[in-house]
């Protein structure tokens, strides 16, 4: 591994198209960098400001051949890039975060018991990769949430049990998950959820956001809200950090937590920059994505601050495209005094496709969230 830093304007790789990809190919670029995108589908997000965009699958051996030949070092804007692509570009170039940090975020499995293993708290919970392990156990009494080990997210690949569900509804839904691989976890009531951002340099030194509460609906984060100054934020950092240190981690991280009667426990990881941390965009000295940036090319953290006292942020989904006009109003986004509204220039409005979200900063949380109201989908 490389210990000199990567400096401008060497070209980053990334895998992944998406927003996420096209945030860090813009920092990478306001840095002087150069960037390359794979992505199978040539116009995607990130693609309209990379210098090069290779149209390949995520296993096409000539596409990534074609990105290791081109970057000093690839990162991933998904958690989902095979675990072979990974090992195949690492043979020719750099790779961070590396493979096994991927391994275990994309696995419910490993995941879970990488964290268990390391005393970090989690729900409970039980592998199911036979029917016979879903025969042997007994179903929650709080009802549970049966999710496939692999290539969930935004909540799909999950199936929730109600309290009092009997053995057979556990192994109906297995079989209505195509009996896969699962992690079988018992439904816990949630005082809240919160994130960390995590960033570690190849150096192990770590910069942490401050912490973020976020609201799902329906499985997708619908707001985030920062500064989270709740008694858990002390210990949701060293959670974070640890998790960072244990995974000899080199980028951005995302840990999502769940407070449940008081407790705070580890819900899963993300691999690189995570939609909760979208609002340092506009209210951090360094957004997650430069400090992305900054980690992959082995440089030390950039001040994490923020810049006002509050920030809040609303994803907008497609769903709301699919109502009246007046349900995407730019206008009156742009408008609101202290609001940033981003657009991800994705052509089709699907529902619970993320477009875009919009910030809002001001004095404190409750007057930003108040302002995103109309945009919300739970008040
Ligand atoms: P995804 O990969 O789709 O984000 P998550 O495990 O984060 O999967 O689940 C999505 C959301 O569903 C969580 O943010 C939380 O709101 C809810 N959820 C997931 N697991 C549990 C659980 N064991 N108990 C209560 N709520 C849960
Ligand atoms: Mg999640």
């Amino acid at each position: 591994m490389s210990a000199r830093p990567i400096d401008p304007p060497a070209t980053l790789g990334v895998l992944g198209g998406g927003q996420l990809g096209m945030y860090f190919v813009q920092a990478a670029r306001d840095m002087g960098y150069r960037t390359a995108v794979l992505d199978p589908d040539p116009n995607a997000p990130a693609s309209r400001d990379a210098d090069l965009v290779i149209a390949a699958g995520f296993d096409d051996p000539h596409g990534l051949d074609r990105l290791a030949q081109e970057c000093a070092v690839v990162t991933a804007e998904f958690e989902n890039p095979p675990a072979t692509s990974l090992v195949h570009l690492s043979r020719s170039t750099l790779v961070r975060p590396g493979a096994h940090a991927f391994a275990i975020a994309q696995d419910r499995r490993a995941e879970k018991t990488f964290l268990a293993e390391r005393g970090l708290p989690t729900v409970g919970f039980a592998v199911v990769n036979v029917r016979e392990d879903m025969e042997r156990v007994s179903p929650p009494e709080s009802g549970a949430i049966l999710k496939t080990a692999r290539l969930g997210y935004d909540g799909k690949g999950q199936i929730r049990l109600a309290p009092g569900c009997r053995a057979h509804d556990l192994i109906d839904a297995w079989q209505a998950l195509g009996a896969v691989p699962c992690v079988l976890e018992e439904m816990v009531p949630l005082d809240r959820e919160i994130s960390v951002i995590v960033a570690n340099s190849l150096h192990n030194e770590t910069a942490t956001y401050p912490v973020t509460e976020n609201v799902h609906v329906d499985g997708i984060l619908d707001t985030s809200t920062a500064p989270y100054t709740g008694p858990e934020q002390r210990l949701a950092v060293e959670f974070g950090v640890r998790i960072a240190r244990d995974l000899d981690y080199v980028g951005v991280l995302g840990v999502e937590m769940f407070v449940s009667n008081g407790r705070l426990l580890v819900n899963e990881i993300a691999p690189r920059p995570h939609n909760s941390g979208h609002w340092t965009l506009d209210a951090a000295r360094t957004s997650q994505f430069a400090q992305h940036v900054l980690m992959v090319c082995g440089h030390a953290p950039a001040p994490p601050e923020m810049t006002v006292p509050s920030v809040a942020m609303v994803n907008l989904l497609g769903d709301l495209w699919q109502k009246d006009g007046s349900a995407h109003d730019f206008a009156a986004m742009e408008r609101m005094s202290g609001s940033r509204l981003h657009l991800y220039g994705k052509d089709d409005p699907l529902p619970r496709r993320k477009m875009g979200h919009l910030t809002v900063t001001a004095d404190d949380v409750s007057t930003a969230l108040l302002a995103l109201s109309p945009w919300r989908r739970r008040q």
